[in-house]
């Protein structure tokens, strides 16, 4: 069977397992052609209703899911093709278009991807051409159904983590280049960076790109003035 851009099986409904056309969670409104059944529609339903809730309303028939076709302007199956990816108020946030969320509506989507540990991207984190209205899923089966476990586990409606300097009741560590772990995955998700859990070349880039932005000291190292902005968000 093909598989789509990020390694899932893709082809008809049949062929993925069938799809799950509920309303997303807390709303009044469906992903039309439904997402893949079971932890992955346990995901990004969560991810929609977050959205609903945290950034925009969603709006019935500007959200999409399952579709069985190619990326436009290439040759690879896109993650609608098995089911894995969404499509959130697409008109107001067109493919190519970079800026289409304000500034606090950004930082409420990093919140949703936060909660998500990297299971999630964002189409407005792409390097090349932007996607905003996307959202997919980028890791396998396994991680999906860790995620999956937790979000049932916190119950409907989930609140994501709130960002800031602490974590559970500690403060969070200073991190620079070499640094490893969950902390890392949380600043890579609130600074829009790739999440590894790895604190590689990437990641220092984007920390400066993020103090700049800031107006903060720019020295490639997430200290207290860092999670402080972060804080913010
Ligand atoms: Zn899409």
């Amino acid at each position: 069977m093909p598989t789509s851009q990020n390694g899932w099986s893709a082809g008809t409904v049949a062929q993925i397992g069938g799809l799950n056309t509920s309303y997303v969670p807390g709303t009044k409104v469906k992903l039309p052609q439904g997402v893949r059944k079971g932890d992955v529609a346990t995901v990004l339903h969560y991810v929609a209703g977050q959205f609903h809730k945290t950034v925009e309303p969603l709006h019935a028939g500007w959200c999409w899911g399952y579709a069985y076709r190619k990326i436009e302007g290439s040759s690879s199956l896109s993650n609608h093709a098995s089911g894995t990816a969404i499509d959130l108020n697409a008109p107001k946030h067109p493919m190519g278009a970079r800026g289409t969320f304000s500034t606090a509506k950004v930082a409420a989507i990093r919140r949703i991807l936060a909660y998500c540990e990297g299971v999630v991207r964002w189409g407005g984190d792409y390097s090349g051409r932007k996607d905003e209205m996307h959202f997919e899923i980028v890791k396998n089966a396994a991680a999906v159904a860790k995620l999956a476990k937790k979000i049932k586990a916190a119950g409907s409606p989930v609140t994501p983590a709130p960002a800031g300097t602490m974590c559970k009741g500690k403060l969070r560590p200073v991190l620079r280049r070499g640094s490893t772990g969950e902390h890392v995955r949380f600043l890579q998700a609130m600074i829009g960076a790739k999440v590894d859990g790895d604190f590689g070349p990437a990641t220092e880039a984007r920390v400066r790109w993020y103090q700049k932005l800031r107006r903060i000291g720019v020295d490639g190292i997430a200290g207290p003035q860092v999670w402080r902005e972060i804080n913010k968000m």
